[in-house]
């Protein structure tokens, strides 16, 4: 038996980089993956090649009516929610090559990144919990970033929506806790050649991880029953040491 055989997982972000790859390697330990971003025909198209069973259920995160139409739409085919990874996530770094101090931060650039990094995981939090709660077991897993622990000039939004997500985890543990949820956040431990870093040169992009980073660890979080490890945050291989 596969280690996630029948499991129902919702994936954010799933149209490329991290989020690809988690829905790819869940599909292949045999869950039943959700695949939601914006771009369908980027999800479909990950959809085709998975090798289970799976749903495009595109959706903005930053619009709460699109977020609860993916959650109903995932009990109505699958009859339940046992993970959700918050993964969909945006950067000023690569919206273009260089740091932005405050100073030069616009409001929309700002609005972006907080919706999509910090309100996009309360609202699909929010739609899935109730969920979770019924059947008394689920896992909520943020992909969260070094700059959730330290911060940097120039990345203002970034860091503020990362730290903020850092809070939001723990608050979702500690309100899960006694209902069989656990909620944790997860980072790659360093920068990952995906989309996020399109704008580096192609010898930088050589030198930076792979999107399958956190596929072996986001399998064990997903893996957790309810009395997993819950609250905390950590690296992929942190992740990895403390679970296996
Ligand atoms: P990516 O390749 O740019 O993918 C971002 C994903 O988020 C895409 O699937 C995109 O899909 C989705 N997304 C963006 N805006 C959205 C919106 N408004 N509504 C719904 N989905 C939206 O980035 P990535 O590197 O894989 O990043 C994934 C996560 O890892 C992010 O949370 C990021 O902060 C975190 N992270 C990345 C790195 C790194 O170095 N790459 C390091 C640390 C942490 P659509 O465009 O189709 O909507």
């Amino acid at each position: 038996m596969a280690t996630l055989d029948g499991e129902r997982i919702i994936v954010t972000g799933a149209s490329r980089g991290l989020g690809q790859s988690m829905a790819e390697r869940f599909s292949e330990e045999g869950a039943r993956v959700v695949l939601t971003a914006r771009d369908e025909e980027r999800l479909d198209a990950v959809a085709d090649g998975l090798p289970g069973e799976s749903l495009v259920a595109p959706a903005n995160v930053r619009h709460a009516d699109a977020v609860d139409r993916v959650v109903e739409r995932t009990v109505e085919e699958f009859g339940g929610i046992d993970t959700l990874v918050n993964n969909a996530g945006v950067s000023l770094l690569g919206m273009q090559d260089d740091r932005k101090e405050l100073t030069d931060v616009t409001e929309d650039e700002w609005d972006t990144v907080l919706e999509v990094n910090l309100k996009g995981v309360f609202l699909f939090t929010r739609a899935t919990l109730p969920h979770m709660y019924e059947q008394a077991s689920g896992n909520v897993v943020n992909v969260s970033s070094g700059l959730g622990r330290h911060a940097i000039g120039g990345a203002g939004a970034y860091v503020s929506s990362k730290w903020g997500l850092e809070g939001l985890t723990r608050v979702t543990a500690l309100e899960a806790e006694n209902r069989g949820v656990t909620a944790n956040a997860i980072d790659p431990g360093g920068r990952v050649d995906t989309d996020i870093w399109a704008h580096l040169p192609d010898e930088e992009r050589e030198q930076i991880l792979d999107p399958d980073v956190m596929d072996d660890a986001a399998v064990l979080l997903a893996a957790q029953g309810p009395d997993g490890v819950t609250g905390e945050s950590k690296t992929a291989e942190e992740w990895e040491q403390r679970l296996e």
